[in-house]
């Protein structure tokens, strides 16, 4: 099936009560098939929210030239990861796409074009972290990638045109780590609880900080925030999920954080939810 094919515009899809929105910390693969304090924040989060129509998860591990979004029926699960125990491998998330809301996503898209995509699928940014809140796999759930050649900013106003989604059922998720230094993570402290490096203590205050005030022009200009946040963001991919998240929040909402833990040194998990005050 193509775009083309597709005759029932989305728009017609009769409006709902409005979808909170959720930026998710996925650290490792393995909280796919861990039970952990952080899966239990997920399932815990689940029973907090509406049943969605479907999901549009924006993941650091689907990182573009130009903006692209899934556009096949059958997703198929992506293990793009090495070195990690057999099993992991053998977890499949056989949630639907949805051609459907694909169309609907680049028709509502004006900053740029958006491009279906018929490779890709669900990586472990998203399938690792939705199947605990929907691990029936009865949701469909398309992906839209980010451009890496475009600015903080420019994700923020992108992300805002998503909006008028959250009335027709879908669940909006950014997933990725606001604090994601992998290079500097010390493994052998890894199960150590809430474990910061100074910096990635800091880096979480001051982040955590204008999260909860809503200032977020001081997170899309993260690369003023000082060296503490230049350790933390290294590079943009795991970070801009969380900038796609904020940019969704109506006047009227509010943000609780969740899973706010330092993991490993150099990591975080925070998570949050934009719900109605
Ligand atoms: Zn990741």
């Amino acid at each position: 099936m193509t775009l083309k094919d597709i005759t029932t515009p989305y728009s017609d899809i009769k409006k709902t009560e409005q979808m909170p929105v959720l930026f998710l910390g996925h650290g490792s693969p393995m909280n796919a098939i861990e039970d952990n304090e952080f899966v239990q924040g997920f399932k815990t989060l689940a029973n907090t929210l509406p049943k969605p129509n479907s999901i549009l998860c924006i993941s650091a591990h689907w990182y573009t030239n130009g903006t692209y979004v899934t556009a096949m029926q059958k997703p198929r699960t992506i293990h793009d990861f090495g070195g990690f125990p057999q099993e992991l491998y053998q977890v499949q998330y056989p949630a639907n796409g949805s051609p459907l809301l694909a169309k609907e996503t680049k028709e509502l898209i004006h900053k740029t074009t958006i491009e279906p995509d018929e490779k890709w699928g669900l990586d472990h940014g998203a399938w690792s972290v939705i199947k605990h809140l929907f691990p029936k796999a009865d949701i469909p759930v398309i992906q839209l990638s980010i451009d890496y050649t475009k600015s903080a900013q420019y994700h923020f106003e992108l992300a805002q045109e998503l909006s008028s989604l959250r009335n027709k059922g879908v669940l909006i998720i950014g997933s990725g780590n606001i604090i994601h230094n992998l290079g500097l993570v010390d493994f052998q402290n890894f199960d150590k609880d809430n474990y910061g490096y100074d910096w990635a203590i800091e880096a979480r205050e001051t982040i955590n900080k204008h999260i909860l005030d809503y200032n977020f022009k001081e997170l899309i200009k993260y690369e003023k925030l000082g060296s503490p946040a230049k350790l933390a963001i290294p590079t943009p991919d795991h970070y801009l999920p969380l900038l796609y998240s904020l940019a969704l929040k109506g006047k009227n909402e509010k943000i609780i954080l969740f899973n706010d833990k330092l993991l490993g040194g150099s990591l975080s998990m925070t998570s949050l939810k934009i719900d109605k005050a």
